[in-house]
């Protein structure tokens, strides 16, 4: 009874602290906007990422106690906010990170800071961090982390992951027919670069959470819809970073695939003596937190993931 007392003591002190940590990204984020007008200068722009991230990080080392996932979301949410209200807000008049943004610069050839985010962040870095973008640092993942269905129910069959190909051709299909249609340039005339930006973020925002609630996985607007996830997974199965099982300790009992957000069947990985080579890890670490047997682990080395081994409904 007393140990029934005290589990919902720390739940209930951990669900305030991540009520306080949501409340001051929140409140981060107005701050940026309200300041945006008059200017912000670039080093208070990424000092303010940098303390979001040392913020989060530091509560991921400390709170030990509180469940592994809500400590990456005390990480995910600050840094995934202060990435946005940069990405945002810098420059009102030309920033585009959205990927129509992407394909606005690359129309333009022009290397501004969509090319750049997406070169650096979902290209090179996938290469060797794999698709860390996804766990730790994505502005729709930490909304959509917040929903109820935490416990993902398995993959629906593999050609609903197509979508998401048929989402990357249509955002490149508008963003063409605009371009060489109607000779449009974004903030020339038209809605402003900031108003596409947040008018597609609303969009991905609204799909997702639409789908989250129709198939009770947080993480489905990820497995099927989500375009940026078509150009993550192109890198993540080379990663330098994965994580790695020791097969003669592996009890079989398949926790770590209940807790397992993106449904891969890592212990199918270990039984074959490979590391986690899915191009749909997104290096969450929940399967390292739950491990009874402390069997996983995150690896650096080199080799070249293979087919996805999914869990399906
Ligand atoms: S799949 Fe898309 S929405 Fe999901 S975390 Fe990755 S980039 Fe974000
Ligand atoms: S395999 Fe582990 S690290 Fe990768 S997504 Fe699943 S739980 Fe997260």
């Amino acid at each position: 009874m007393k140990q029934t007392t005290k589990h919902r003591l720390t739940l209930d002190r951990s669900k305030v602290v991540e009520l306080v940590v949501v409340g001051a990204a929140l409140a981060g984020l107005i701050g940026l906007a309200l300041l945006s007008p008059r200017g912000i200068p670039l080093p208070v722009l990424y000092g303010y990422v940098a303390a979001s991230a040392a913020v989060g990080l530091g509560l991921y080392a400390t709170l030990r106690g509180f469940d592994q996932a809500l400590r990456r979301r005390l990480v995910l949410v600050p840094l995934a906010a202060s990435l946005f209200g940069a990405a945002a807000f810098r420059d009102p008049a030309g920033a585009l990170f959205q990927i129509e943004g992407l394909f606005f610069d690359l129309f333009a050839g022009v290397l501004l800071a969509a090319v750049v985010h997406y070169l650096i962040a979902k290209l090179l870095g996938p290469l060797l961090f794999g698709r860390v973008w996804c766990g730790w640092a994505c502005w729709t993942a930490a909304l959509l982390d917040q929903l109820p269905f935490k416990r993902s129910p398995g993959r629906l069959a593999p050609r609903w992951g197509r979508l998401r190909y048929a989402h990357l051709a249509l955002s490149l299909g508008l963003v063409a027919a605009l371009w060489f249609g109607l000779s449009y340039r974004p903030g020339a005339f038209g809605p402003p670069a900031l108003a596409w930006f947040l008018a597609g973020n609303a969009l991905y925002d609204l799909v997702g959470v639409g789908l989250a609630f129709a198939l009770r996985d947080n993480r489905a607007f990820c497995k099927y819809a989500c375009p940026v996830a078509a150009i993550l997974k192109l890198g993540a199965p080379f990663a330098l970073l994965k994580v790695r099982g020791a097969a003669e300790r592996c009890c079989a009992r398949q926790v770590c695939e209940k807790v397992c957000p993106m449904d891969i069947r890592i212990s199918e990985y270990v039984r074959r003596g490979e590391r986690v080579g899915a191009s749909e890890c997104i290096l969450c670490q929940a399967c390292i937190a739950v491990c009874p047997e402390d069997a996983l682990a995150l690896s650096f080395g080199r080799d070249h993931g293979g087919p996805d081994l999914l869990r399906q409904r």
